[in-house]
């Protein structure tokens, strides 16, 4: 059995950033408004994350890492209203299973916090106060440190490097979809990146993106009935220089489909197709007014001159290339 965990958790989970990924979920779906997370040795050593929300309460501490075990649906039917990240109960029992986890928790009724040391199935071996406020601390040590194969990825530094920039792109992603949340990542004691928490999308746009790429955007907003599709986004202004750039655009557009954010060349090249068949790159009109629709599976992106949204009180400069989208 022993073999049979490590093998289907090796799969769940895959790297630092996957690590990060989920524990930094489950402080979201906990109702946390700041979450800090701590790498040591770009994760390998020591990654914690961090929050100040609901905590796990004490019944459900001892399955809390139980593969299987999740706080978040009761029935079937819960299936089609998620509103959480997590669902499947399958993050911290996987990560327990490569790694030497503990999560500190305080829920608005326990007098004190409390740590908890996990093995490597998942169950409490040890436990002890501590002196954290309200919210969870999770702890992963010694990532991989039972599959040298995986951890070998990890040798170079390059690799680590880019490991660490694919964790702040992700943090860089849920904080301009959840814009309430205040965020630092901290690398061997430095910090690496953070963001305060934001009034609306655009606010946190202009807090990870920077001025000038929020100074190009438009929203652009679409409401479709049966089937229900709301469509949320920031494109750049006609005119603005979408396509002619580099490769490295690509990673400057965001797409998220309810909260999530997704990683669809496919929809990046539809939009980018649309978006310059529209307008090309050496077109300097200036309209105004953006619209999205949406036909069956395409998506088609228009910026009629009488009908959307009027939301431009400045003309187009400099050339950008962002663009965010988000779909519920
Ligand atoms: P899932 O997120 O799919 O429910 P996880 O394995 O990620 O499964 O987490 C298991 C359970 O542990 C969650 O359902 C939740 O009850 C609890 N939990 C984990 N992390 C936190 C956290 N940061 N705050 C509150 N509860 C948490
Ligand atoms: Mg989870």
């Amino acid at each position: 059995p022993e073999t049979v965990r490590l093998l289907s958790s090796s799969q769940v989970i895959t790297s630092v950033l996957n690590v990060v990924k989920e524990l930094m979920e489950n402080s979201i779906d906990a109702g946390a408004t700041s979450i800090d997370i701590k790498l040591e040795n770009y994760g390998l050593d020591r990654i914690e994350v961090r929050d100040n929300g609901h905590g796990i309460k004490a019944a459900d501490t001892s399955v809390m890492a139980v593969r299987h075990f999740t706080s978040k649906i009761c029935s079937h039917e819960d299936l089609e209203q998620l509103e959480t990240y997590g669902f499947r109960g399958e993050a911290l029992g996987s990560i327990c299973a490569v790694a030497e986890v503990s999560v500190i928790t305080k829920t608005e009724e326990d007098d004190i916090s409390t740590q908890y040391m996990l093995d490597l199935t998942g169950n409490i071996v040890s436990q002890k106060p501590s002196h954290l406020g309200q919210g969870t601390t999770v702890s992963v040590l010694k990532l991989f440190k039972n599959l040298p194969v995986r951890r070998q990825y990890y040798t170079s530094t390059k690799k680590c490097k880019e490991e660490l920039k694919k964790v702040q792109d992700l943090l860089i992603a849920y904080a301009v979809i959840k814009p309430a949340l205040r965020f630092t990542l901290t690398h061997n004691k430095v910090v690496v990146w953070q963001k305060a928490k934001a009034a609306d999308h655009r606010s946190a746009l202009l807090a990870t993106l920077g001025p000038s790429a929020v100074a190009n955007l438009l929203p652009c907003h679409h409401h479709q009935e049966q089937p229900e599709i709301l469509l949320d986004g920031f494109f750049p202004k006609p005119g603005a220089d979408y396509c002619s750039t580099s490769s490295t655009s690509h990673d400057k557009t965001l797409i998220f489909v309810n909260d999530r954010p997704v990683h669809q060349k496919d929809i990046i090249k539809l939009l980018r197709q649309h978006y310059t068949a529209q307008y090309p790159a050496d077109s300097t009109r200036n309209r105004p007014n953006c619209n999205l629709s949406l036909f069956d599976d395409e998506m088609a992106l228009s910026c009629p001159e009488t009908t959307g949204m009027n939301l431009a009180s400045e003309s187009p400069e400099k050339p950008m290339d962002n663009a965010v989208l988000g779909a519920d």
